[in-house]
Formats: C-alpha cells, structure tokens, sequence
C-alpha cells in the first residue's frame, strides 16, 4: 500500500518514513503543503498522514482542498496542536483520525492499519484470487491456506497484482507501485522480484504478456 507523508520537520518525517517503511508500506515523502498537493493530483494513494504547521500550503488548507475534490482518502492529522479547537477544525475539515505529537511510532501504525481497514469497510479486506489470498491490513499472504514467507517487495507486488485481477500491468505500472519516491530502482528490479515471487508461488499465477505486462490468474 501506498502512503504519502506530508510534513516539514526533518526528524519526524524521518522517523516516521523508517517506522512506515519497517511496516511494510511504500511511503512518498512530502516536505511542504503544495509539494504534498501536487503528490496527491498525481498519484493514487491508500492513505495521507498529514501534519498542520506546513509551509507553502497548511494542513488544514490541504484538507479542505482534498475533501472539496470529494476525495475520500484516508486522512491521519499528525500534529503538535493539543488546542481542542484545533482538534475540532481538522476533524470538521475531514481528517479522519487525530494525533497528538510526540507519538510513538507503533501507535502511528497501529492508527494507519485501523484507518485503511475502517476505509476498506468492516469486512474483510482480504484480496482472493482462486487458492491465493492476501489481507493488506494484517500483512498477510496465503496459498492454499498455507502463510507465504514474502519480502517487503514480494508482498507489494502480489497486491498491486491482486487489486486487478486478470488486468495486464506494465512493468513501468509495478514499479511505481512498489518504490516510493528517492528509492534506488534498478533496471530489472521489478522482474527479480516477480521472479522471486513466481518460485515462491509456483509458476502458474503470474502470467508474463511478452512487451505489455503482467497478469494474475486465480
Ligand atoms: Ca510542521
């Protein structure tokens, strides 16, 4: 899943790019209000965490342009501002959680899984495609009901693969799906890992459409 961060205060961003990052999410890191606009208007993300004192554009601002579009997104507020009216104007601005800094970082988390499985509804958000099965919230992967040991990677893949089934995606679409912004991306990284993933799951699901893509059959 994809997560963009916007926040300006280098430390935080840090610490919470490595807490996302160790938790298995691809995460785009925003340092301003408009940079954190523009990622929005280009990409598709799972999830925003927002901080409020932005420069260029503030949160609060930010919000209301997202919500204004009737974009749904998940939005967590991070912020420093313990004032309940503050806490009142982001929520009324359409965050959908609120927390206060410092923060401890699994509850950072925790708060971000609660938030994609509230906004995948209360069912379950497991993806199926015939014997494979995975759940983006629990991080999990199963084949026949038997856990898949995946890398970080592997498991972004086998998602961005699952959310279309039978869809053919390029290598070009994969890639962006699995690599956040600044990471170093090898010319073949993506068919490493598919290769990787195929040994893993057995040959007959990740099918290769020689120069268009790959699919995934169930
Ligand atoms: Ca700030």
């Amino acid at each position: 899943m994809r997560l963009l961060l916007i926040e300006d205060d280098p430390m935080i961003g840090r610490a919470v790019q490595s807490g996302l990052s160790q938790a298995g999410f691809t995460l785009d890191w925003a340092v301003d209000g408009r940079s954190g606009a523009a990622a929005i208007a280009n990409a598709v993300y799972d999830a925003i965490v927002l901080d409020l004192g932005l420069p260029r554009i503030d949160g609060l601002s930010l919000l209301q342009q997202v919500r204004a579009r009737r974009d749904t997104v998940p939005v967590l507020v991070i912020s420093a501002r313990d004032a309940v009216p503050d806490r009142i104007a982001g929520l009324n601005a359409g965050a959908d959680d609120y927390l206060l800094k410092p923060f401890d970082l699994d509850e950072l988390v925790a708060r971000v899984r609660a938030l994609l499985r509230r906004h995948a509804g209360a069912a379950s958000t497991a993806m199926i495609a015939g014997p494979l099965s995975l759940d983006p919230v629990q991080r999990v992967a199963t084949l026949a009901g038997s856990e898949l040991a995946l890398t970080a990677k592997e498991f972004a893949l086998l998602e961005a693969l699952l959310r279309r089934p039978g869809a053919v995606l390029s290598r070009e679409r994969l890639e962006e799906s699995i690599y956040g912004w600044g990471e170093e991306v090898g010319s073949n990284a993506v068919e490493v890992h598919l290769h990787n993933l195929r040994r893993k799951l057995g040959p007959q699901f990740i099918k290769n459409i020689r120069g268009v893509g790959y699919r995934i059959l169930g």
